[in-house]
């Protein structure tokens, strides 16, 4: 069998009596796009800072390709790190910013040119490499820094929240255009993010982070519509409980349960019963949000509980929406999307 491009073998880090990183084991493959996801202080740089080898682990080893780097350098490393403020130097220009690891490491001059070139048509700059970074767009001086890192052809490309400077527009334009070069050069991407949405869009495969520990590490799919425990279930989309006797009044059973907003239909007055296929609830509307694409409703179920539904606006318009407040309604769902969280923390 293939050695993992990356392995962290129970990895701690402390800084000080503060554990960042605690205990954590993860095995990224071959030419996967793999994002570290979770909240601000949960410790996903200093896994990255780790596996660049900025910094050394308290406890437990890094391997690359199976081999066990965890007293090495950076440099010593077959890594690339690509960090947020792109780190371009402003009096060089594109193709020298580009090569200038090339030039460090004495690879002659055409070969430099020849290899910026390629790096630079990989992130489709072609024609850009006499500009300076100030004459870039915030998108285009992200892809430099892109093609910085690719010129001297890594196993593996760290990347630390690389979109984050950007504006929502291109963050979502640049979000197409990583993931599409990351299937072009076809290595290994560990990408780190607060954003959901980002990664559930680009990655393969998700690490949750909470506290310097993984709670859960799975495809977009199976962190979306099977979380692991209530924490992913709230960090990943909109979590949407039933727990207790609301739960034992509607689904039938105890537990906690996730029923994702977008699953639940909203009817007009009382539900039909339940049949083998569906679970059905009666509640009052107690807040109703008109999105543009989508209206939100907020309903306290008659059983206990409340939940939240997201319903494509096919037929409403915004004048409908506010009559919908302090309304009887009727939830209905298919019983197959409500998932049981295993492990409610
Ligand atoms: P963010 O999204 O804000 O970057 P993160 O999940 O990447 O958050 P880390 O940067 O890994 O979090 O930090 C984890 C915790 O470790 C934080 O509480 C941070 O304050 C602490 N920490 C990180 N580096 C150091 C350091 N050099 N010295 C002391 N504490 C540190």
């Amino acid at each position: 069998m293939e050695a993992a491009a990356i392995r962290l073998r129970d990895v701690t880090k402390a800084f000080g009596r503060f554990t960042a990183v605690a205990g954590i084991d993860l095995e990224m493959s071959d030419g996967e796009f793999f994002s570290m996801l979770g909240p601000s202080g949960s410790g996903k740089t200093t896994v990255l800072r780790l596996i660049a080898g900025f910094e050394t682990p308290t406890a437990g080893a890094v391997e690359l390709a199976g081999r066990d780097v965890t007293r090495l350098a950076p440099f010593e490393r077959d890594v690339h790190t690509v960090f947020q403020d792109y780190a371009l130097f402003p009096h060089m220009t594109v193709e020298q910013n580009i090569a200038y690891s090339l030039k460090i490491r004495r690879v002659p001059r055409p070969e430099r040119l020849r290899r910026a070139g390629e790096a630079l048509e990989q992130v489709r700059l072609t024609g850009y490499g006499k500009r300076r970074p100030a004459q870039l767009s915030g998108g285009q001086r992200q892809r430099v820094a892109l093609a910085r890192a690719l010129v001297g052809r890594p196993k593996v490309l760290l990347l630390d929240e690389p979109l984050g400077a950007l504006d929502l527009k291109l963050r979502e334009q640049m979000q197409t255009e990583l993931k599409q070069i990351q299937r072009d050069v076809g290595i290994t991407f560990v990408f780190v993010t607060h954003d959901q949405e980002e990664a559930l869009t680009l990655s393969d495969r998700i690490a949750v982070f909470h506290r310097g520990r993984v709670e859960q590490v799975g495809t977009p799919a199976q962190i979306y519509e099977r979380p692991a425990n209530t924490f992913v279930a709230g960090f990943v989309g909109t979590s949407n409980l039933l727990t207790g006797e609301a739960a034992e009044r509607v689904v039938g059973a105890s537990g906690t349960y996730s029923i994702r907003p977008e699953k639940i239909r909203v009817l007009d007055g009382a539900a039909a019963g339940d049949d083998p296929e569906h679970t059905t609830a009666a509640g009052t509307v107690a807040d109703v949000l008109y999105l543009g694409d989508v209206t939100r409703f907020v309903v306290d179920l008659d059983a206990g509980g409340r939940l939240t539904a997201l319903q494509q606006n096919l037929e409403t318009s915004s004048e409908d929406v506010a009559a919908y407040r302090g309304a009887r309604v009727g939830l209905r769902w298919r019983r197959r999307h409500t998932v049981r969280i295993p492990d409610p923390g």
